[in-house]
């Protein structure tokens, strides 16, 4: 048997180890990890600041000892892998503890070091020992120590990605007063600007303060200065500006990187040495649609490049894919998931598309805890190839991405999503799913049955005083409506057809596009050919 050598022991790293084992029980596995924990929980560590996991030990799955007892790993922690020494093939280690460092031979190398937090040295003060970044254990654990130990109440979150959002929640549920800074205009940026609008309503409703559009100058004991002058108190800064791949060792040994600044693997996860596999926040993939070259930090792909790697290593077949970056997260009573291309994407693609955009209830409106699910499904015009989904509600926003994962990786069509069969009952959702609905507003706008325009236009229609019906009722128009709309209800728009010109376009909306589709599709076959669906929710308009 020959001798594998890992560098790292988390996610990619201590999966492929353990693979290795299941396949080759003789094989010699060795996992160097420089921080002291292997096999924790990277995903859960947000959770320890509210302490829904109460003990940080438990974030950590597996010891060493425990490793070697059930997969007869060997696993040693507090060592850093310096140097490769490709043409000796072999690593050299440093104990991180008393700085000895020693050579350790390889025949098979993988690396999963894995991604580093940014820290943006344009922030002055950012080394600051009130300034934490969250990848592992270690980090969660100052930074709560740290707050606990210093009764700080004002915590500011730096960064709206999925980590900058998990602490947030996390540190907000445990009393504390939290701001979010967030450079650009909008937080999770896998997902688009008009459905993100119910998030960054449910971080106001809960009383964290959102800055968008700004960033961090300076940070010091018990504030952060904004670049528009603003000055917000914190005693702790939570900073998650993104994260970067750790290819130092793979640069330094000469292994070829990628366009995207990950290492550069090929289907096998080979680098440019053969005999050095690499997987992990730290490697270039490939997108599944545009077959552009990406970087992709999730722990789901992490594992399957693991896998495949360590099957290539023993002559197995794989199939690479490819990402779609699938990924959901809890943003305090709303979930959000999102999958494939968003808008962004397929613009920056040149892919034209369309997008139908559906706010039913996620389970019969009868059945307790109903509740509204924003569900935008994009899809390639003309072929009706389905490129993306994004959810947000209060239920299961999960399964219904999942779903359209699914139809991606088969490069199904909305047709084919318009047949899906799925399961129902009233307590799981509708007897036409979310999906099913999305795939049929899809199809008819592709066929030209009835006209759109997106949410992000309301406001350049507002100022050119273009004509927009409200048909929702009095009562709903009364409590608030967009300026200058007229409000002709659902239920009396075929006696007041009169109000309604033929001879200009006229724009319809409600509350979540349904009655006014159903509006727009009665005058299109009364022959106003004019009237277009505002695509999207009332409850979004005043975003924008
Ligand atoms: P890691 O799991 O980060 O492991 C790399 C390890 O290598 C590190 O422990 C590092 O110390 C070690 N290392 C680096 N260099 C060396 C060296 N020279 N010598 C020895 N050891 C070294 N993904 C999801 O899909 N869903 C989630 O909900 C989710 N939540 C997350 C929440 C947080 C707070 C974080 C930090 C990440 C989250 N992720 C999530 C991302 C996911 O954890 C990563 O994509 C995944 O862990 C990547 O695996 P990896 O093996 O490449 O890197």
């Amino acid at each position: 048997s020959k001798k594998y050598v890992v560098v790292g022991g988390v996610a990619g790293g201590m999966s492929t180890a353990a693979r290795i084992k299941r396949i080759d029980p003789y094989a010699e596995v060795l996992v160097f990890e420089r921080d002291e924990n292997v096999s924790f929980s990277n995903c859960c560590l947000p959770f320890h600041l509210n302490e829904l996991i109460v003990s940080s030990c438990d974030l950590v799955l597996m010891t060493p000892e425990k490793l070697k007892k059930q997969y007869n790993l060997d696993v040693k922690v507090l060592s850093e892998v310096v140097k490769i020494n490709r043409d000796e093939k072999s690593v050299t280690i440093k104990n991180v503890k008393t700085g000895e460092t020693y050579d350790e031979s390889y025949d098979v190398l993988v690396l999963s070091p894995g991604a580093k937090a940014i820290r943006p040295k344009s922030i002055k003060g950012v080394d600051n020992k009130n300034v934490f970044v969250v990848k592992n254990v270690g980090d969660v654990d100052s930074l709560k120590r740290y707050i606990d130990d210093n009764k700080i109440d004002d915590v500011a979150v730096i960064g709206g990605g999925f980590i900058g959002l998990e602490c947030m929640v996390s540190l907000r549920e445990a009393g504390k007063n939290v701001t979010l800074v967030e450079g650009l205009d909008q937080i999770l940026t896998p997902m688009d600007h008009d459905i993100v609008q119910i998030l960054h309503k449910e971080i106001h409703d809960k009383g964290v303060e959102l800055i968008l559009n700004d960033t961090v100058t300076e940070i010091t004991d018990n504030e952060i200065t904004l670049a528009s002058g603003k000055e917000v108190k914190a005693g702790a800064v939570v900073l998650a500006v993104g994260v970067t791949p750790e290819t130092s060792l793979a640069v330094e040994a000469g292994l070829e990187i990628g366009s995207t600044g990950g290492i550069l693997v090929n289907h096998h996860y080979q680098t440019t040495d053969p005999s050095i596999y690499a997987v992990g926040d730290a490697i270039e993939v490939t997108d599944f649609i545009t077959n552009k070259k990406t970087r992709l930090t999730l722990a789901g792909p992490a594992q399957r490049q693991a896998r495949a790697a360590a099957d290539h290593m023993f002559g197995r077949t794989y199939r690479n894919t490819g990402v779609i970056g699938s990924s959901v997260i809890k943003i305090f009573d709303y979930n959000a998931a999102c999958t494939g291309l968003n808008e962004k994407a397929c613009q920056e693609a040149g892919i034209e598309y369309d997008v139908a955009y559906v706010i039913p209830k996620d389970r019969v409106g009868l059945m307790p805890e109903a509740n509204p699910i924003h569900f935008k499904l994009i899809y390639q015009v003309p072929t009706g190839q389905i490129l993306g989904g994004q959810s947000v509600g209060k239920g299961n926003v999960d399964k219904r991405v999942d779903v359209i994962a699914a139809m991606i990786m088969n490069r199904a069509n909305i047709e084919d999503l318009k047949e899906l069969e799925l399961c129902y009952s009233p307590w799981f959702g509708t007897a036409k799913d979310p999906v099913n609905m999305a795939a049929l507003v899809a199809t008819n706008l592709l066929n030209g049955e009835y006209k759109q325009v997106r949410l992000s236009e309301v406001r350049s229609l507002v100022e050119s005083g273009a004509m927009i019906i409200d048909a929702r009722e009095a009562r709903e128009y009364e409590e608030g409506h967009i300026k200058g709309a007229i409000n002709i209800p659902l239920s009396e728009f075929r006696q007041r057809l009169d109000e309604i010109p033929t001879d200009k376009p006229v724009y319809v909306h409600c509350l979540s596009s349904q009655r006014s589709y159903y509006m727009v599709r009665e005058l299109t076959n009364r022959g106003y050919s004019q009237v277009y669906n505002i695509q999207g929710s009332f409850l979004a308009i005043s975003c924008y």
